[in-house]
């Protein structure tokens, strides 16, 4: 393998590889890129087959965080952690300890949070090591369960969308094909019915449907079948990889706007094909960052309104990537790819000047600001 060739391939700053027999851990932590922050991302449990493919995914994630921090306007890098091990069956006090130890030891260069094989349980033991961690609960001062506020940062992405569309950003009487009936689901089909959606949802697992047609009016539907129902927006909300050469000929949505990270199964060509055929793509990391922002929140003194104000902004970003996107023709993932670009080339620009001793303040030991 190799390491560096695939980090410089990725402009990757640093890759720390941690191992502790004792506790069974064995962890990869991926700084992306620092310019505008610490790299602030998840630590992801999962039983990958090798440490190359655990590595793989560390770099891709970590990468991506950058990008969702960015366009967010967050001072904040990209990092995520993987640790190698079932989460199933593999966790223990002393692994995530063991990880927060490894943690503290970057004094602040990457910060932790709950990911996909972790929960905020294993980040209440990550904190008793370090305070480079967020995503902990809120009765012991963290932002505790992010997808209300990930649900209206897509919520108010898909307005941005209907606006350029159909010149109203009113979602009332659009049907809208929800795919997945999970956490961020839940919170955005509740924002979707009370402005008077006609939804359609689907799950793998039909309790998870049933849970939220207790709660809205929904139609449910086949998960096959959500690819080719006649709505106007189709929301992914469950899985990756969903925009794909099967599933793309399927659709007569106009948008789509979800809240699932990796929608498009081939980012260059899948999301070129959308454009082409004139369904407006609002880019997944753009639409659901509203989960970055409530983390991100937690580290100035958490406060529910403020992540959503926050979260409300994606409206505005939206319609900036939707511009760019029209201006120099040029698909909506690329368009905001390069805002994102942009903005951490101005911003270390800014670095280069030297403004007296407020130029030293991520020496002297803050989180957010150097
Ligand atoms: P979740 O696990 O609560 O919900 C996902 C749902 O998708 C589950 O109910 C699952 O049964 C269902 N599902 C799986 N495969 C399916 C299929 N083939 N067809 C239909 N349904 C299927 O997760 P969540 O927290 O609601 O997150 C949803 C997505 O949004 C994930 O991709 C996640 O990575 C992404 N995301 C979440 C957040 C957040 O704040 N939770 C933030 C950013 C991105």
């Amino acid at each position: 393998m190799d390491i560096f060739g695939m980090m410089e391939n990725s402009s990757h700053e640093q890759v720390i590889f941690c191992s502790n027999k004792e506790a069974n851990l064995k962890c990869i932590i991926a700084v992306h890129d620092t310019t505008l922050g610490p790299a602030l991302g998840g630590t992801r449990m999962f039983n990958y087959k090798n440490v190359d493919e655990a590595l793989e995914d560390s770099l891709r994630l970590s990468r991506a965080m950058t990008y969702k921090s960015a366009i967010a306007g967050l001072n904040f890098g990209g990092g995520k952690a993987v640790i190698i091990g079932d989460s199933a069956t593999q966790k223990t006090e002393m692994l995530f300890r063991t990880f927060g130890k490894f943690v503290d030891g970057l004094g602040g260069r990457y910060i932790a949070a709950e990911d996909v094989g972790t929960d905020v349980r294993d980040m209440e033991y990550v904190r008793m090591e370090t305070k480079y961690v967020t995503g902990i609960s809120k009765a012991i001062g963290g932002s505790g369960d992010p997808t209300p506020v990930t649900a209206y940062g897509v919520y108010v992405g898909m307005k941005a969308c209907a606006h350029e569309k159909w010149g109203s950003d009113s979602l009332k009487g659009r049907k809208i094909a929800v795919q997945g009936a999970g956490q961020v689901a839940r919170h955005l089909c509740e924002y979707l019915y009370n402005e008077g959606a006609d939804i359609y949802i689907t799950d793998v697992e039909e309790d998870k449907v049933k849970y939220i047609l207790d709660i809205v009016k929904a139609e449910s539907v086949k998960p096959e079948e959500i690819y080719e129902i006649d709505a106007a927006i189709f929301s992914p909300c469950a899985l990756g990889s969903v925009i794909n050469d099967k599933t793309i000929p399927r659709f007569k949505f106009e948008i789509i706007a979800g809240g699932a990270n990796n929608q498009l199964e081939n980012e260059m060509k899948h999301g070129r094909i959308l454009m082409e055929k004139d369904i407006l793509y609002a880019p997944d990391y753009v639409v659901n960052s509203g989960g970055l922002i409530n983390v991100a929140n937690e580290l100035e003194g958490y406060r529910q309104d403020r992540a959503m104000k926050q979260a409300e902004g994606i409206y505005n970003i939206v319609k900036q990537v939707l511009k760019k996107s029209k201006q120099e023709n040029i698909p909506t993932n690329v368009a905001s790819d390069k805002i994102a670009e942009e903005r951490l080339e101005n911003i270390s620009s800014i670095r280069n000047i030297y403004s007296g001793a407020s130029s030293f303040s991520g020496r002297l030991g803050e989180l957010t600001h150097r």
